[in-house]
């Protein structure tokens, strides 16, 4: 038997059917694709932490429990008490626990869309159904109608809500979340990546809704290369979604370095505040650019659009302009020409107008 013909016979057809997540290679190119946080760390913050490094026996397993960690995390994420908490290896991870764990046969995903991709992604590895209800096209809010009709149609077992929302960066209603929440059977899981860069968090319901779970992570607020997700909510979700995890899923590297850095993390703040201002300023320059559309945001992207250029010849042309950042184009008929520019320092920030200004000039 050939090797290809072995492989068609024995990989599931879902899997054979898929593309591996695809990351661009940034070579030097200034890289805004991503939502990392551009600023490095102060270099005496960054020698104590490779000194404090010196301490961490990498001969040993990791602490499965994450116990160090726990106290600094809880405070930085500001985890009410009550509240139990699962780690990730990224929120990826944690999303991939709770498919699998609820990956019953026939139990359906639902998301709204366009969303993050990976919720669709992982409920293929788990062989779920991802039903995606699209959003209202003129602002990106939850079209209820649909959202509703879809829930008693189909029952989802999991509902995924971004809030702030990737690739749109809007925040949906509190009271549509409410009202899906109400009348949800199934878990609805509200990830809260882009937290820093918005002040708004569902954290505060989780008392009041024995349906709702909140996700975080590290990576937005310039941790990304830790790996680092965290789930939170009643003791009995989280109890059953460790059974999932592997053992020692957080290496003893991440679980030093980020209670290192939330202890230290003033300047993470400080720097999020800084993109927050660089976001309105990148905001109000495209804003009045002729010809482009760009969408409000609470998180630290922008999304645009430009009348007379397709998304793709601006990707290419900002590209050999020696600038990266995300065509939307082919994820969702309602992104159709639209980019995603994550905001970068000051320096990045100009680089980017000054080419974006000169390849759509006509
Ligand atoms: C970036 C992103 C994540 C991924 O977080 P990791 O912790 O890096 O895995 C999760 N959810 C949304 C909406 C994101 O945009």
């Amino acid at each position: 038997m050939s090797l290809q013909k072995r492989i068609q016979n024995l990989i599931r057809p879902e899997i054979l059917e898929l593309k591996a997540y695809g990351v661009a290679d940034p070579g030097d190119l200034i890289k805004l694709d991503a939502m990392e946080n551009p600023y490095p760390w102060p270099a005496e913050i960054k020698k104590q932490w490779l000194t404090m490094l010196e301490s961490v026996d990498v001969n040993r397993y990791p602490d499965p429990a994450a116990r160090q960690l726990m106290t600094p995390l809880r405070s930085a994420m500001g985890i009410p008490k009550e509240q139990s908490m699962l780690l990730g290896n990224g929120s990826d991870e944690i999303i991939q626990i709770i498919l699998f764990a609820m990956a019953k046969s026939g139990a359906r995903v639902l998301v709204p869309a366009p969303t993050f991709v990976m919720y669709d992604q992982i409920a293929r590895f788990a062989d779920m159904e991802c039903i995606s209800v699209a959003l209202n096209a003129n602002d990106f809010s939850l079209d209820m109608g649909a959202m509703k009709a879809a829930i008693t149609r189909h029952d989802p077992a999991v509902i995924f809500l971004a809030y702030p929302n990737n690739p749109t960066g809007n925040l949906f209603d509190r009271s549509d979340i409410e009202d899906l929440l109400s009348m949800s059977n199934g878990l609805v899981v509200v990830d809260e990546a882009y937290h820093a860069f918005a002040d708004r968090t569902m954290m505060d319901a989780l008392d009041e809704y024995d349906n709702l779970v909140v996700m975080r992570t590290v990576s937005k607020l310039g941790l990304a290369g830790l790996r680092l997700g965290l789930l939170t909510g009643n003791e009995a979700w989280c109890q059953e979604f460790d059974k999932l995890r592997l053992p020692y899923n957080i290496n003893s590297l991440t679980q030093a370095s980020a209670e290192f850095i939330l202890k230290e993390g003033d300047f993470l703040r400080q720097q999020t505040e800084e993109i927050k201002k660089q976001r309105q300023a990148l905001f109000n320059q495209l804003q009045k650019t002729n010809g482009l559309k760009v969408w409000s945001s609470q998180a630290n992207f922008l999304l645009f659009r430009v009348d007379t250029m397709s998304a793709e010849s601006i990707h290419n042309e900002l590209k050999q302009a020696g600038i990266l950042i995300k065509s939307m184009d082919k994820a969702h008929p309602l992104l159709q020409d639209c980019l995603r520019v994550t905001i970068g320092t000051p320096a990045e920030n100009s680089a980017f107008i000054e080419a974006l200004t000169r390849i759509i000039s006509p």
